[in-house]
């Protein structure tokens, strides 16, 4: 069907996306590092210390967004290979093309979803 090809797609650019946002994070979350060890080795009471282990956790958290959106998009694709793109992980429904359109990682129908917010 047309509309799984475009699914794949938009799944595909986006996993590229979100591959390159990785690597970039992981680049910044590199180097905070290297400046945080930087700055401890000079001065362990430095608030620059602590203004860079608070980047360092935003940065953190960002790479563990950006991991779970690969692993989504990576758990779509293999839904796309198995058959089982835009069926319900939960009830077994079809999850409509307009959620699929706006969310094409969605596991879940938009009723399913709105029951279990973390689900979709
Ligand atoms: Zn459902």
């Amino acid at each position: 069907m047309a509309h799984l090809e475009d699914a794949r797609a938009a799944l595909l650019a986006e996993g590229r996306q979100a591959r390159e946002r990785l690597a970039g994070l992981e680049r910044d979350f590199a180097s905070s590092v290297a400046a945080a060890d930087a700055a401890n080795a000079d001065d362990e009471h430095d608030p620059e210390g602590a203004t860079l282990a608070f980047e360092r956790q935003h940065v953190a958290a960002l790479i563990d967004a950006a991991r779970d959106r690969l692993r989504q998009i990576q758990e779509a694709l293999t839904r796309l290979d198995l058959g089982s793109y835009g069926r319900c992980s939960r009830c077994g429904g079809t999850i409509g093309a307009e959620r699929l359109a706006v969310r094409p990682t969605a596991s879940t129908c938009i009723g399913c979803a709105a029951g279990q917010p973390r689900a979709g």
